[in-house]
């Protein structure tokens, strides 16, 4: 199976606008893979799109792909979310009646209950439904659903409002975390008995430079307690034994280019972990 990192940035763009520092401004002359649009996945054997961050139309159209099939939410944050009206694409307007190729959106339990009170999430879905541009289906925690053979399962993980998603099939495992691992254990049916093939997750805040060990957040910076740092994402990936990692969302305040990333996948692998970091366009066979 085939998975494209149609976006590998995070809940801040590369470039960031108005921001000239090294890593905005190589984005801004070079474009990818030093620039970063906000973080979504497709699936391609499942034809499933993963989140839907604001530049989600110019991701899916800069993709090549002629029709979304489906789509699931991992959580309701703007990031991940503002970039809906690419289910426009689903009409064709230059005929009369208009057809319609709808996509089947996944909201699960949580995801659905917070699309109705927050950003007009659940007004706009079914605005949407009633154009035939998105079938809406809410998923009740533990269900799964399937796509050409594979099941996608989502589950929440210890931040109880964001979704991870288990995908089996072909004798394959593959995770999908878009966000928010904070405080997470990967449980023992994840880790299972056969290895992950890949385990596709968020790298988390760079709290110390991983070349020069400053300090780049202040300790007693909250977002050190709401988010993971790239440290606890290693040790879930030390535990997660997975054939492959990719961590992507990837924030501009990391301050790290792309070939910082290179660079310090290279360090990982020395270490034994099998980690690449995501860019725009990365396409990942399992
Ligand atoms: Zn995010
Ligand atoms: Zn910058």
């Amino acid at each position: 199976m085939l998975i494209e990192v149609l976006g590998s940035g995070g809940a801040t763009g590369t470039p960031t606008p108005g921001c000239f520092c090294r890593v905005c401004t190589l984005a801004r002359t070079r474009g990818v893979p030093y620039s970063r649009m906000g973080p979504s996945y497709f699936v391609h054997e499942l034809g499933l799109l993963i989140d839907t961050p604001e530049e989600s139309r110019l991701q899916v159209d800069r993709a090549g792909l002629t029709h979304i099939p489906a789509c699931i939410y991992s959580h309701w944050h703007p990031d991940h979310t503002m970039g809906r009206r690419v289910f426009e694409m689903n009409v064709t307007l230059r005929s009369w009646p208009p057809v319609t190729h709808p996509t089947e959106v996944y909201l699960p339990q949580q995801v659905a209950a917070d699309a109705r009170a927050h950003l007009g999430l659940w007004e706009q879905l079914s605005y949407m439904q009633s154009r035939g541009m998105v079938r809406i289906h809410e998923l009740r925690d533990g269900e799964s659903f399937a796509l050409n053979g594979w099941t996608v399962r989502p589950f929440p993980l210890r931040e109880t409002y964001v979704y991870a998603f288990m995908l089996e099939g072909d004798g394959r495992r593959v995770l999908i975390a878009p966000d928010e691992l904070v405080g997470w254990q990967p449980p023992a049916e994840v880790v299972g008995s056969q290895p992950l093939d890949l385990a596709l997750l968020p790298m988390g805040l760079v709290e110390f430079d991983p070349f020069s060990g400053d300090r780049l957040i202040p300790a007693e910076h909250p977002i050190l307690r709401s988010e993971a740092t790239l440290e606890q994402t290693l040790d879930m990936v030390r535990q997660l034994h997975a054939r492959r990692v990719v961590l992507g969302h990837i924030e501009e305040p990391s301050c790290l280019t792309h070939d910082d990333y290179l660079a310090l996948a290279g360090r990982l692998q020395n270490d034994g972990l099998p980690v690449t970091f995501a860019y725009d366009g990365m396409r990942i066979e399992v």
